[in-house]
């Protein structure tokens, strides 16, 4: 089997710490075993878009050396894939789904579902879709979709249990009662992420389904899909989240948490990759710097933690002044000679310079 991952983020604007370790485990663990690794963005949630995201996903990915191997062709140059490029497999599969059982066409209007959540809510219950428009007669849906009514399409849970296998934390499983028949299809025509994440997940062959545990819990409904259509379930790998401290995930809110915060500051990238490897991954060796190359031979999933990993700026920076003692020293100049002529050491010896600051500079 040819061993195939992704990294699917959504395009915000900020590539967090916590998206680019997946990002890099995704790409590690593809390479390990001579892979691919894709990258697919999930953009058609319309209201969170957000113009430019999408270039800052691949121009990291490109910066940290994460280059994926398949996609589009722009020009020479593989593009990721797009979804809202995509829209139409989308619909094509969610009929598909239709067909089978598996989902049904919702006419319900947004004021008939708030009486009937809010009836649900006074009796002390937490409201889920009644599966109302499920008992619609086929004349009935006909004759709605010929008269242009709005529908969405939402996804038929069935009763009884779902059971799925993750790599790092077993076997799961959950009733399908504490799951809800969400829509698949949106009115504007677009998928939800749920449904576009396994379609295309399917369709892109992925083998192995690499992200952070939040989505451990949608896993059962992404699973029921997958059953819907008789497709084969990927093996999952949910990866804890990476915390500011004990308490607090690492936030974009408390500043300093992407990619460009730290390479803004003047961290190299090289150590910044490592340091991320080392973010909740274990060599299982006293070995603590390493090439993405030599991560490539060393990652394994065995390595992965399960609890999450906190975020230590000093050990970035301690590991980041390795990476600054063993510049050549035409690199450490280059690196270097921006603050030179910002601190107005213009003509001064430069060879003296690098000579006192490249065994003290942590961070350029
Ligand atoms: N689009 C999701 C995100 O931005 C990806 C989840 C997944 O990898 O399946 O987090
Ligand atoms: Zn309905």
């Amino acid at each position: 089997m040819e061993i195939r991952t992704r990294f699917a983020p959504s395009p915000t604007g900020y590539l967090h710490i916590g998206g680019l370790r997946t990002a890099l485990y995704a790409y590690l663990f593809a390479k390990k075993y001579n892979g691919k690794f894709i990258l697919r963005i999930e953009d058609t949630d319309q209201e969170r878009f957000v113009e430019g995201a999408t270039e800052v996903i691949y121009s990291t990915l490109h910066e940290a050396g994460l280059n994926w191997d398949e996609g589009p062709d722009i020009g020479g140059d593989y593009g990721p894939y797009v979804q809202t490029d995509r829209r139409d497999i989308y619909k094509k599969y969610a009929e598909e789904l239709v067909a089978r059982g598996g989902a049904y066409y919702c006419f319900c209007t947004k004021d008939e579902l708030d009486v009937r959540r809010e009836a649900v809510t006074a009796a002390g219950e937490t409201f889920k879709y009644d599966k109302h428009c499920l008992h619609l007669s086929k004349d009935e849906i006909k004759s709605r979709l010929a008269q242009g009514c709005p529908y969405v399409i939402r996804q038929n849970i069935p009763a009884g249990t779902t059971t799925f296998e993750d790599l790092i934390f077993g076997s799961i499983t959950v009733d399908n009662d504490t799951l809800d028949d969400n829509v698949l299809m949106k009115a504007d025509g677009l998928p939800t992420y749920n449904f576009a994440n396994v379609v295309d997940d399917h369709l892109m062959q992925i083998s192995h389904v690499m992200r952070g545990t939040e989505y451990l819990s949608s896993s059962p409904k992404y699973n029921l899909l997958y059953e819907g259509f008789g497709w084969e379930v990927p093996l999952y790998i949910h990866m804890p989240p990476v915390m500011k401290n004990a308490q607090k995930k690492l936030s974009k809110r408390d500043g300093d948490a992407s990619y460009d915060d730290f390479a803004q500051k003047g961290y190299l990238k090289d150590a910044i990759v490592n340091y991320i490897a080392l973010l909740g991954w274990n060599p299982g060796t006293m070995q603590e710097k390493f090439t993405l190359e030599e991560l490539k031979e060393a990652f394994s999933v065995e390595g992965l933690s399960k609890s999450p990993a906190i975020f230590d700026a000093a050990k970035m920076t301690w590991l980041n002044a390795e990476y600054v003692r063993a510049l050549s020293p035409e690199d450490f100049r280059k690196y270097a000679l921006p603050y030179y002529e910002k601190a107005g050491l213009l003509g001064y010896r430069y060879d003296i310079l690098d000579r006192i600051l490249q065994p003290r500079v942590e961070i350029f």
